[in-house]
């Protein structure tokens, strides 16, 4: 009987135990045996696996987190170290596995790929910043629960009549700062991959404020700056009374929205499958609702890119 084994690393998201759920009972619809690496590549190193039956991903799928837990193993770039996880893997018998995880993780996956192990990756990052996916899983979920604290932010900003200014996650990626700042109505969105000049910033606030707005919401990739140095840079053209607000971990957590889910089911099944049908060293992915699949090379082969006409609009709609 086929085996393959699972695991979850990097950056937790929420739909990642929707994820695992749907590569575990896919798995077995298949007649394939359905192995859980518990802790990522730690624990594939540790040799922390269990097999796992249709009940044990029971009552997840409305979970955040990950019941498979994640974890950062950074020796995993050391091919001694990954010796160690192919080997415990090939005593069981265990060929192939799904990386669920961003794209660190996916380099793991590339890496034992090469090294005898099948694997296929799923997105698995709140950051949407995976080539070969128009959304990653858990994206959705961090992009709502960032709308609902900016509309919350709103409030008392309008009632105090301040610039608040709001640092959301991403790591290197502008896609939830752009789709939150777009989403919440932030006059002003901060990403990585756009040029950030706090002197134009300045004065657009103080134009507002000539016509008589009296507040306004900057949104601050943490891949750009901090919100504490955002406002200090402010400071410097512009005498205004700022907040700062970093929403920080409770981005990453929660239920997963509905979409979230769907979008792992899909993803986790269609993993499955590929593995099945031979295909190793790729990533699936969901483009124009159609499920893709890419290669790891061509994953890495271009930088994420931002949607440039998205953000085009997002100053069109801020003036
Ligand atoms: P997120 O973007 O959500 O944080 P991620 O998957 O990018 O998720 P990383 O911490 O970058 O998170 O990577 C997860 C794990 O993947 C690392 O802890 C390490 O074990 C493994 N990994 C990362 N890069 C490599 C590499 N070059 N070779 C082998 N393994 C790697």
């Amino acid at each position: 009987m086929k085996k393959i084994a699972v695991l979850t690393s990097g950056g937790d998201s929420p739909g990642m135990n929707a994820a695992v759920r749907a590569v575990v009972r896919k798995g077995i619809y298949e007649g394939v045996e359905v192995h859980g690496v518990y802790q990522g590549y730690q624990g594939l190193v540790n040799d922390n696996i269990k097999k796992l039956e249709l009940g044990d991903v029971g009552d997840i799928i409305q979970r955040g987190g990950t019941k498979l837990y994640s974890a950062r193993c950074p020796e995993f770039i050391e091919p001694e170290v990954r010796k160690k996880a192919i080997e415990n893997l090939q005593k069981r018998g265990i060929d192939s596995l799904v990386v669920i995880g961003g794209d660190g993780s996916y380099r793991g996956a590339q890496r034992l790929n090469e090294e005898g192990i099948k694997t296929v990756g799923v997105p698995g990052t709140i950051d949407n910043d995976i080539n070969g996916t128009d959304y990653t899983i858990g994206f959705d979920t961090a992009l709502n629960t960032i709308i609902d604290a900016v509309d919350r932010i709103r409030d008392t900003a309008t009632s105090h009549e301040r610039t608040f200014i709001v640092e959301v996650m991403g790591r290197d990626a502008g896609d939830l700062a752009l789709w939150a700042g777009v989403a919440g109505g932030a006059e002003t969105i901060l990403i990585p991959e756009s040029h950030s000049d706090i002197k134009e910033v300045a004065e657009r606030i103080e134009t507002g404020m000539k016509r008589g707005k009296k507040h306004s919401i900057i949104i601050v990739a943490e891949g750009v700056m901090t919100a504490a140095q955002c406002a200090e840079e402010l400071r410097k053209y512009i005498n205004i009374d700022t907040r700062e607000s970093v929403l920080g971990h409770m981005q990453r957590g929660g239920k997963p929205t509905g979409s979230d889910r769907v979008l792992a089911s899909r993803l986790g099944a269609y993993a499955v499958e590929l593995l099945l049908g031979d295909v190793r060293g790729h990533a699936v992915g969901i483009e124009n609702n159609r499920l893709t699949k890419t290669s790891f090379d061509r994953v890495f082969e271009e930088s994420h890119r931002i949607d440039e006409g998205l953000f085009k609009l997002s100053k069109e709609l801020s003036i």
